[in-house]
């Protein structure tokens, strides 16, 4: 039987005959209206297959129920109003080399602009005659007192147009190829039989109607249903949200599942060393670090890897868990090993552990690319030999000849600034070790799901007694000798300061005070103190020794770079200045800020703002001086910036998703989340036959992913 939509019975003949899957496999060239030429510009989008197609979803819809003026527009509205093209121009954008775009349209109420800051397509712009009808569909935006569209969708009105009174989807226009006929198009496959993989149970237990029907109200939504879909709370949508996040989560269940059947080194320890350790600090320990502790442990004493996060606060004292950890392993006659990402950070670890593991016998070593030779051999040979317990270092660590005799515990410290394939070479180094790792970077529990799902998680939401709130100020250069007269104030008691900046060398294009040249002038306007330099171009000595002065309290002032901007602990510094703000992005301005308020001493962060700042730069400051909360921090990072910039390029194998938000969507997340646990949890290798097709449809996904 050949059905409809299909345009050639030979070659594909055989295979559309067999049954229902492989219709919607069927590659999209074979769809009727698909010549060679379509055919390519899908290709090029990734729309290989009529299920692509399908899956091509309207990026809104067009609420035709009301006809709106434009003098009635309100700013934050989602609305779709008929005008016609008074004039479009183009224009430079200040001095720089981008050019703005603006299509002015007008209806008999009003006027108002259409701005593009880059062009969708070539020729897009052509297509607007002076008088032509157009629809423009977009949010009403406020910009300095006035209303306008910034990148709506803009097209015009052709006859064919007539269907008022509907909630129309909307899709991205592909260079030349429009909504309309992008929605034609998917109709004439929309009604063939759509698979639909999801166990029944699952469906049933979340209340989720079958894929073809959520995909067909998708490209079509009944009008009754309007306000749900513009709201994006109809079924459809809640299930196509679901099945997204479903296949992540059921990925995660699966990786987990294979750690939980892997067997470890069983380590014998009664936490003897550990307990001295505690014993031997100048505080006590917060309630919160016992607690990931005691987290940790529990792990250690299972029969298979641990697979564990530390996520904690920058200054919450995440260092000590790890040395705790390490100590508890040492007394069972085991090896650690700590990456961190700068020799700074190593450096400084390493001091912390010769102070405060040495003394209980624990033999620790430093091993950085700076290592000379010599000492380094002698350390591979301890290595192998196990008298040492603990290495700490960078990706030296991870170099072939670096053996262990029983390495038990891998500790990765600011994970998020090293990729996957590292961090699995360095597990590779002992056989299936327990596996831990910390970040200061909070992500927020969403997100922590989908990225880290296959973790177990320990929160360290408790600062040190007596930590006092850091003060955040924004301010602007017109400020800065006000700011530099509180920072001599606070040396003269004492302190520290940090002055932070941007960019190593002067950059013609971007005008911005560098570190080199600024370090010159502030060791003359502060001739009476020390001044240091600090950035990432130095040589490792030099900046171990700067370090090491700072620390010391014989430098009090230290002019950097964001070298500093991860770990980098010296509690009796209470300043930190940041030039340029509007250059760093959120969670970068939380880690520098988090290089103070370490120790007693009152502490305050000042967010110097040029005048060339976005409107997200005063956003990003404003959040800066609310709130000293990381997570909340993470929060409002990953709303501004979505999931992908948030996490960077290092953090690879998240797929993007299409309809569901990582911020919106939580609940959804934590029901498919249930769903995959629950699934994996009675069939862990999905090998059950009713599971196949699920397992087939992850693989090809996974392949995607990656791909
Ligand atoms: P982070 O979690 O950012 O890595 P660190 O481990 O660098 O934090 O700890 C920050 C500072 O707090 C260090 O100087 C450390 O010695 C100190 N510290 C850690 N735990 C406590 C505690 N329970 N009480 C007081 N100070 C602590
Ligand atoms: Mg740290």
């Amino acid at each position: 039987m050949c059905h409809g939509f299909i345009d050639s019975p030979n070659k594909d003949g055989i295979l559309i005959s067999q049954g229902m899957a492989l219709q919607f496999d069927t590659d999209i060239q074979f769809v009727k209206g698909v010549g060679p030429k379509l055919g390519e510009l899908f290709r090029k989008r990734g729309i290989l297959r009529v299920q692509d197609l399908i899956e091509f979803f309207p990026r809104t819809y067009e609420d035709r129920r009301a006809v709106r003026h434009i003098q009635s527009l309100v700013p934050d509205q989602l609305v779709s109003i008929k005008a016609k093209v008074l004039k479009v121009r183009s224009m430079q954008l200040g001095r720089s080399k981008r050019r703005m775009y603006e299509v002015v349209i007008g209806d008999a109420s009003g006027r108002i602009s259409c701005k593009f800051f880059r062009v969708p397509y070539r020729g897009f712009f052509e297509r607007f005659e002076p008088m032509a009808e157009v629809r423009v569909i977009g949010k009403v935006t406020f910009y300095r007192g006035v209303k306008e569209f910034h990148h709506p969708d803009i097209h015009p009105i052709k006859e064919d147009e007539e269907n008022e009174n509907d909630l129309i989807p909307i899709y991205t226009e592909l260079e030349g190829l429009s909504t309309t006929r992008i929605q034609r198009l998917i109709q004439t496959v929309i009604g063939q039989p759509i698979p639909d993989v999801l166990p029944v149970w699952v469906r049933e237990k979340h209340g989720l109607i079958p894929l073809g029907e959520a995909l067909r109200e998708i490209h079509d939504p009944p009008l009754e249903l309007a306000d749900q879909f513009l709201a994006i709370t109809s079924k459809a949508q809640q299930r196509i949200i679901f099945d997204e996040f479903f296949w992540v989560e059921l990925h995660l269940a699966l990786k987990r599942a294979g750690i939980e059947r892997e067997k470890s080194i069983p380590i014998v320890s009664k936490g003897r060393l550990a307990e001295r350790l505690e014993k031997s600090l100048e505080f006590d320990l917060t309630g919160a670090q016992k607690r990931a502790y005691a987290e940790i442990i529990a792990d250690l004493a299972k029969p298979h890897p641990m697979h564990r996060l530390v996520q904690g606060d920058v200054g919450s004292g995440k260092t000590l868990v790890a040395l705790m950890a390490a100590a508890f392993v040492a007394e069972g006659a085991a090896q650690t090993a700590l990456m961190v990402p700068t020799e700074i950070l190593a450096e400084q670890h390493y001091a912390n552990s010769v102070k405060r593991l040495e003394p209980l016998g624990i033999g620790c070593a430093l091993l950085t690319s700076q290592t000379k030779n010599k000492e380094r051999i002698e350390i591979l040979e301890r290595l192998k030999t196990g008298k040492l317990q603990l290495v700490i270092g960078t990706h030296a660590l991870i170099q072939d000849d670096v053996e262990f005799k029983s390495l038990a515990l891998v500790i990765v410290d600011e994970q998020h600034r090293f990729g996957v394939e590292q961090r699995n070479k360095l597990k590779r180094k002992g056989v299936s070790p327990h596996f831990l790792v910390m970040t200061a970077t909070p992500i927020p529990r969403t997100l922590a799901m989908t990225v880290y799902g296959d973790l177990d998680v320990s929160i360290i939401d408790e600062l040190p007694k007596g930590r006092q709130p850091i003060v955040t100020r924004k301010t602007f250069q017109s400020k800065r000798g006000l700011v530099m007269g509180f920072v001599r104030d606070q040396l003269k008691a004492g302190r520290q300061a940090y002055i932070v900046y941007p960019l190593i060398e002067e950059s013609e294009t971007m005008e911005l005070k560098n570190a080199i040249e600024e370090h010159e002038k502030i060791k003359e306007e502060f001739s009476e103190f020390q001044v240091g330099l600090l950035h990432g171009r130095m040589k490792s000595q030099e900046k171990d020794e700067v370090m090491r002065r700072f620390r010391a309290g014989a430098i009090q002032i230290l002019v950097a770079t964001t070298v500093i901007e991860v770990g980098v602990d010296v509690p009796n510094a209470n300043i930190m200045v940041i030039e340029h703000t509007e250059r760093f992005g959120l969670s970068q301005l939380h880690q520098l800020r988090g290089r103070v308020g370490r120790g007693e001493h009152k502490s305050y962060c000042i967010l110097i703002l040029g005048y060339a700042m976005s409107e997200e730069a005063a956003q990003r400051a404003d959040i800066m001086e609310k709130t000293n909360d990381g997570f909340k921090i993470a929060e409002a990072d990953l709303e501004m910036r979505g999931p992908g910039e948030f996490l960077g390029t290092r953090q690879s194998g998240l797929p993007g998703f299409r309809m569901a938000n990582l911020v919106r969507d939580v609940k959804i997340l934590q029901q498919a989340r249930d769903a995959a646990f629950t699934l994996i949890e009675r069939d862990p290798t999905l090998s059950k036959l009713e599971h196949l097709p699920l397992k087939k449809k992850l693989e090809e996904l996974l392949k995607m992913w990656v791909g």
